[in-house]
C-alpha cells in the first residue's frame, strides 16, 4: 500500500542534513511540530486526490472543481504522506476532545458540540422519541478540575477597549465557577510538550471547554477553566476560546465584536485588523508567523508546537466576503462553468463559491506557514500535520452530496461526515509523494505526536481522573484509545498495529445534531469501521446498516440483511468496545431506560429478505 518510492535516498540526506547541524530547535533533539487543522473541511474539498482506485489516483468532479485553489496542499502532499483513510467525529467538539485526549468520543463523553457553561439546550437534545443522556457539555476540563473552583477568563478588556489575557494561573482577578452540568477531565498533550521543552503555541479555534459565548465586552462571566487554552499546556493563545465558529470572518466587522455578536473572535484587535478589514483567515496568519518569528528569535535551540486551528471554512458561508479578492469573479465563474457540481452539472451557487473561497484562503495560510518554516531553514525539522476537524457540511444550502463520492456530510456517521483529508510531513522521515490506506482516526494524534516529539506516553495512574458524582453512574478516567500512527508515516511497517491485524474505530453520538434529514444518520448512533466492513447502530429504531467500503464507499447498499453473520460479529465487537468505554446511550423518552446495546437479546438482527441468499 505505501509507495516507497525516493524513501532511502532520502533519509540518507536527512541523516546529513542532521548530524551538520541546524539553527533551530535542534538544541533538545527534538523536532518542532505544526497541526493545520481545518474547519469542516471536506475529504474532497481539495485539489489533491485522496481516492484511489486500480491502483491509481482518481481526480473526482469535486478535486476538479478545486483546481488552482489548492496548490499549497499538492505542495505539502508532493513533500509527504497522504492517509487516504483518515477519520474524524462527525463533528466539532468531539473531535477536538479527542485530539487533546487520546480518547475516543465514547469514553470522553464530550459526544457533541459545546458552547455556553451549563448550557442546557445542548444538554437535552431529543427526537426521534429518544432524548440525550447526560452527556459531557461542558466540555474537557484540565486535570485536576473540581465542579466548584476559580479560574480566569480567557479574555477580558482592558481600559483601552482592547482583549487581553489575565495572567494565567493569578489569583487576582479569578471568580467562582460552578458547573452544574457533566464535563471531563484530561491530561492534554501539548501539556506535556510544554514540560518536555517545546514553546506550545494555540491559533484560532479551541471549542472544547465551555465559556461565556457573548462578547468579552459584554461580560467575562461565566466560563469555565477548559475554555482557554492554556489550561491544557499552551503557553500563548490566540483567538481561542470556548466558540466553535466565527461570527463574521470580515476586518470591518471587528470579527462580530462591533455588535458584540455571539461566536464573535476576540483578541485581534491589534495589527490594524479591524481598520484594514483583514480577512480573520489571513488575520490568523498573520499572528502565527508574528508568534513563530518571535519565538525562534527569543530561543532558537527551543522547539516550538504550533496549533493553528483555522475557523475557516466553519459557516457563515453568506456573509463571507469572498476571500479571493484579488481574483477576478469571471476567473471563477469561468472555472465553476468548466467543473459544474457533481449534483446536477450545474456551475457553483453563491453559497458553494463563498466555501470555495475559504477554502482558497486557507490553502494561502497553509502556503505562507510552509514559506516561513523554508525560509527559516525550519521545514527539515518540523513534523507538518495537516487535518480537518469533521466533514464538509451538506446541509444548509450545500448540496447533499457535497463530498461526492463519499456520502451525507458533517454531522453524519456516513463517510461524508466522518472521512478527512489528512497530509503528513517530515523530510528524511516521511518519504515524499507517498500514500497510505490505514484507517487511523483523530485520538490516535495524541499519542503520535508525542512519539514524532521522543516524549513518553503518560503512565496510566498520571492520566486525569473526572470528580466522583460529575457523572451519575462515577468517574470517567482517561485512558489512550488512540495508537501512534507514525511508524506507517515513517514507512516502517503498513498498519498500525504490529501483527497487521485492522483496528475496530468507533462512533458514538447518542445526541440529536438537529440538521440534517431524515434518513442520513445525523442523529442517535454508533458505528464501528473495522476492516473493509463498516456497521451503523441507528438508536432510534435499533436498526443495522452494514457497508462493504472496498466496493461500496458511497455506501448505499445496506448488506445487513444479507450478511446477518457480519452483522452479529460487528455488533459484538461495537457492543464490547461501547462498554468497555463508558459509553452513555441514548434514553427512550417513553420510558426512559436507555437504549439497549447493539449487541443485547433484545435487539434483533435484520431479518433476510425474502429469497435472498445468505451470504454468511
Ligand atoms: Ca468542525
Amino acid at each position: 500500500m505505501v509507495s516507497r518510492r525516493g524513501f532511502l535516498g532520502l533519509l540518507g540526506a536527512g541523516v546529513g542534513a542532521l548530524a551538520a547541524g541546524r539553527a533551530w530547535g535542534q538544541a533538545a533533539g527534538r523536532p518542532n511540530i505544526v497541526l493545520f487543522m481545518v474547519d469542516d473541511m471536506g475529504w474532497q474539498d481539495t485539489s489533491v486526490p485522496f481516492l484511489r482506485r486500480g491502483g491509481r489516483w482518481v481526480t473526482t468532479r469535486l478535486n476538479a472543481r478545486y483546481a488552482g485553489r489548492t496548490p499549497n496542499m499538492e505542495r505539502l502532499a508532493a513533500r509527504g504522506m497522504r492517509f487516504t483513510e483518515a477519520y474524524a467525529c462527525a463533528v466539532c467538539s468531539p473531535s477536538r476532545c479527542s485530539l487533546m485526549s487520546g480518547m475516543n468520543a465514547a469514553r470522553h463523553r464530550v459526544t457533541d458540540w459545546t458552547l455556553g457553561v451549563n448550557q442546557g439546550n445542548r444538554l437535552s437534545t431529543s427526537g426521534e422519541g429518544l432524548r440525550s443522556p447526560r452527556w459531557g457539555a461542558n466540555g474537557l476540563q484540565p486535570q485536576g478540575t473540581q465542579a466548584q473552583g476559580a479560574c480566569q477568563p480567557p479574555w477580558r478588556v482592558d481600559a483601552a477597549g482592547k482583549y487581553c489575557q489575565p495572567d494565567f494561573g493569578s489569583a487576582e482577578g479569578a471568580y467562582a465557577y460552578n458547573l452544574t452540568v457533566p464535563f471531563t477531565n484530561a491530561l492534554a498533550f501539548p501539556e506535556l510538550l510544554r514540560r518536555a521543552g517545546y514553546h506550545t503555541i494555540h491559533v484560532g479555534k479551541a471549542h472544547w471547554g465551555s465559556g461565556t459565548n457573548v462578547s468579552y465586552k459584554v461580560r467575562a462571566t461565566p466560563t469555565s477553566p477548559g475554555a482557554d487554552p492554556r489550561a491544557f499546556g499552551f503557553e500563548v493563545n490566540i483567538a481561542g476560546c470556548e466558540r466553535g465558529g466565527p461570527a463574521n470572518y470580515r476586518g470591518d466587522s471587528q470579527y462580530g465584536n462591533a455588535s458584540n455578536a455571539d461566536f464573535a473572535t476576540p483578541g485581534l484587535d491589534e495589527n490594524n485588523y479591524y481598520e484594514d478589514n483583514v480577512f480573520l483567515t489571513d488575520a490568523l496568519t498573520d499572528m502565527t508567523l508574528r508568534e513563530l518569528r518571535r519565538s525562534c528569535e527569543a530561543d532558537p535551540d527551543r522547539p516550538f508546537y504550533l496549533y493553528l486551528a483555522h475557523y475557516a471554512i466553519h459557516s457563515p458561508l453568506d456573509n463571507a466576503r469572498a476571500w479571493d479578492h484579488t481574483r477576478s469573479d469571471s476567473t471563477n465563474l469561468a472555472q465553476d462553468a468548466r467543473n459544474p457540481n457533481p449534483n446536477d452539472g450545474l456551475a457553483w451557487n453563491e453559497t458553494e463559491r463563498n466555501y470555495a473561497t475559504l477554502i482558497q484562503g486557507m490553502d494561502d495560510s497553509l502556503g505562507k506557514v510552509l514559506d516561513f518554516l523554508d525560509e527559516r531553514g525550519l521545514a527539515e525539522n518540523t513534523l507538518f500535520v495537516f487535518m480537518a476537524d469533521n466533514g464538509g457540511l451538506s446541509v444548509s444550502g450545500r448540496l447533499t452530496n457535497a463530498n461526492a463520492p463519499l456520502r451525507a456530510g458533517k454531522g453524519s456517521c456516513y463517510e461524508g461526515g466522518v472521512r478527512e483529508p489528512l497530509i503528513v510531513a517530515w523530510p528524511g522521515k516521511v518519504a515524499p509523494d507517498t500514500y497510505s490506506e490505514e484507517p487511523v482516526i483523530i485520538e490516535d494524534f495524541y499519542p503520535t505526536l508525542l512519539e514524532a516529539a521522543g516524549v513518553a506516553l503518560p503512565a496510566a495512574d498520571a492520566l486525569a481522573v473526572t470528580p466522583e458524582g460529575v457523572y451519575a453512574d462515577g468517574p470517567v478516567r482517561q485512558v489512550l484509545d488512540g495508537a501512534s500512527f507514525l511508524p506507517v508515516a515513517t514507512g516502517l511497517r503498513a498498519t498500525v498495529r504490529a501483527d497487521g491485524a485492522a483496528r475496530p474505530l468507533l462512533w458514538h453520538y447518542p445526541n440529536k445534531w438537529g440538521e440534517g434529514p431524515a434518513g442520513m444518520a445525523y442523529n442517535y448512533y454508533s458505528a464501528l469501521r473495522l476492516g473493509r466492513w463498516k456497521l451503523i447502530y441507528q438508536h432510534s429504531d435499533r436498526s443495522f446498516e452494514l457497508y462493504d467500503l472496498a466496493t461500496d464507499l458511497s455506501e448505499t447498499r445496506n448488506l445487513a440483511a444479507e450478511r446477518p453473520g457480519e452483522v452479529d460479529r460487528l455488533r459484538r465487537e461495537m457492543g464490547r468496545l461501547l462498554r468497555e468505554r463508558g459509553a452513555q446511550m441514548p434514553l427512550v423518552q417513553a420510558s426512559g431506560e436507555a437504549v439497549p446495546w447493539p449487541d443485547d437479546e433484545a435487539v434483533a438482527l435484520p431479518a433476510p429478505a425474502p429469497g435472498l441468499t445468505l451470504r454468511n
